[in-house]
């Protein structure tokens, strides 16, 4: 059998900025949507030798907000894939999106070029709060362009939506969730919120303007997600994913198994063949090294050596509810997993974080709160 790998596309245009978003992706930029697929393009194509080796078993095209462009855009590097990579014929195709950029026509398009997977950010179900957090759409638009998706044929659809908002109460959360779950997607990923730096949230932070939602209450939300989830069919497999059966994000996975994928576009990150990449940030830079025909998008390169791969594999695997396989450490490190971090396994499962079962390692429930506490102990 081949070995696979994933690739991730980068769309960095949005129509506008969220408050809360540091993502790479710029509001402002439709002049250089042009170009920026003219690089994306050269470099999905200049790629494609490397990678000959291997089948494609997920593209994911993600932002920014892919469906912010035209759909012809995302036809072309579509296209460009099927035709110089292994793309497998049942290769999860993946978009995101907002309510607000999508359109009868763009479904129609996404669906006839074969993207069978769509990923729509609501966030939230009260229009007051979508406008505090600075989104563009209603939800209204994503009532109507999740029917719209559903009737076009699309039956696998994530829905995005954040918990810990500044002012958004239990009740709001509970909403949200109800209503989510009256809608049946078949993939549910809740996140929490971070103010992060360079955000409109963090500046309104530091002037006062808002305040973070408290630990306990945060915590609150997550359990009745968890709770309110898990009733209604959806299982949690990763610490912030919750899908129905068989309908895991396989792109999202590659991510989590420590497994190869190759990133195109500004800022895209890649991890192949024991190397961790990632291509110039801004956008301007990204198309002006395709204007110079140099060819050069790659900005930082690290070899990751076995020590690093090891705690890498721990750190993303225990993300996932299933933990990792001591028989796949094994197997792929030749060592037992004991031997390499018995220490911090010992320690971990002494207080409670972690537990052993069936041959693998995973968080207990108390240890999903205590995640990041748990990915430290793996890091050098
Ligand atoms: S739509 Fe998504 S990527 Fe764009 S600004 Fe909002 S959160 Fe960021």
């Amino acid at each position: 059998m081949k070995k696979s790998i994933g690739i991730y596309i980068h769309i960095p245009f949005c129509i506008s900025k969220c408050y809360y978003c540091d993502f790479n992706s710029s509001s402002n930029k439709s002049s250089l949507v042009e170009a920026y697929f003219d690089a994306l393009k050269k470099e999905i194509i200049l790629n494609s030798e490397r990678a000959g080796q291997y089948e494609v078993k997920t593209v994911f095209i993600g932002g920014g907000t892919p469906s912010s462009v035209d759909s012809r855009y995302i036809e072309d590097v579509l296209e460009l894939c099927r035709k110089h990579y292994n793309l497998r014929s049942d290769a999860e195709v993946s978009i995101e999106s907002n309510p607000g950029t999508l359109s009868e026509i763009k479904l129609k398009a996404y669906k006839y070029i074969g993207i069978n997977r769509l990923s729509i950010g609501l966030q939230a179900w009260q229009n007051k709060l979508l406008k505090s957090i600075g989104r563009i759409h209603c939800v209204e638009d994503f009532t109507n362009n999740f029917k719209l998706a559903r009737e076009i044929g699309f039956d696998n659809i994530n829905v995005d939506v954040i918990f810990s908002l500044p002012d958004q109460t239990l009740d709001d959360w509970n909403e949200t969730l109800n209503n989510i779950i009256s809608q049946g997607p078949e993939h549910i990923s809740s996140y929490s919120l971070k103010i992060e730096e360079n955000t409109v949230f963090w500046e309104k932070y530091n002037n006062g303007d808002i305040k973070e939602i408290d630990d306990q209450l945060d915590r609150e939300m997550y359990y009745i997600a968890k709770r309110k989830l898990s009733q209604y069919g959806y299982n949690m497999y990763e610490i912030s994913n919750f899908s129905k059966e068989g309908f895991e994000c396989k792109h999202n996975l590659i991510y989590w198994n420590a497994e190869n994928y190759l990133g195109f576009g500004a800022g895209a990150h890649s991890y192949f063949n024991k190397k961790r990449y990632n291509n110039v940030y801004s956008i301007e830079d990204y198309v002006e090294n395709y204007i110079k025909n140099e060819g050069k998008y790659v900005e930082g390169e690290a070899f990751i050596d076995e020590a690093e791969s090891m705690s890498e594999f721990v750190i993303l695997g225990m993300r996932l509810t299933q933990g990792i396989s001591i028989l796949d450490f094994k197997e792929r490190y030749g060592i037992e997993i004991m031997d390499r971090f018995g220490e911090q396994f010992n320690k971990l499962i002494a207080r409670g974080l972690v537990e052993y079962k069936d041959k693998r390692l995973m968080l207990t429930e108390t240890g999903l709160d205590y995640a990041n506490q748990v990915f430290m102990e793996f890091i050098d």
